[in-house]
């Protein structure tokens, strides 16, 4: 990555430094990994790697592959976790740098903690270990299903 376009100050520009073991995958575009601070199992960031602000900062490369990377990490996440709902969702207001979360929502995740409100699991359940022992699943599910052919996933 290109070191000059990162900003120093950016959360999301930093975690080009992220340990090996928190990625997902990365090509020269996004990245996803697991992020300090949104560290519930089944919660990862998929995210531009160089400093775009929001959906409408990035360049037409990003826009024409970011889709496929959310479908892929979204159903990595699906498959390994075994949740009923994964959310992709996006907000850039805390870190404008464009990033998407992606939240597995468990069968245990009560009514008012579904949707919006799931980000309350943020602090109520966070876990960094076991987390991050997810990540080697996600990580073989994500290399299958981003070489398959097996899209459109049956509902
Ligand atoms: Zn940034």
């Amino acid at each position: 990555m290109n070191p000059s376009s990162l900003h120093a100050d950016c959360f999301m520009c930093g975690l080009e430094q992220s340990e090996e073991t928190a990625v997902v995958f990365q090509d020269p575009l996004w990245s996803g990994e697991l992020v300090p601070g949104y560290d519930v199992p089944g919660w990862f960031v998929l995210r531009a790697r160089r400093h775009a602000e929001r959906i409408t900062g990035l360049d037409d490369a990003e826009l024409a592959s970011f889709g496929r990377r959310a479908r892929d990490l979204v159903a990595a996440v699906t498959e390994v976790t075994g949740a009923p709902a994964t959310y992709l969702m996006v907000f850039g207001e805390n870190h404008p740098h464009f990033h998407a979360l992606v939240t597995a929502r468990d069968e245990q995740v009560p009514a008012d903690r579904r949707s919006g409100d799931i980000l309350r699991l943020r602090t109520e359940r966070a876990d960094p270990e076991a987390a991050a022992r997810l990540v080697p699943a996600v990580r073989r599910a994500y290399e299958r299903l981003a070489g398959s052919d097996a899209y459109p996933l049956p509902a």
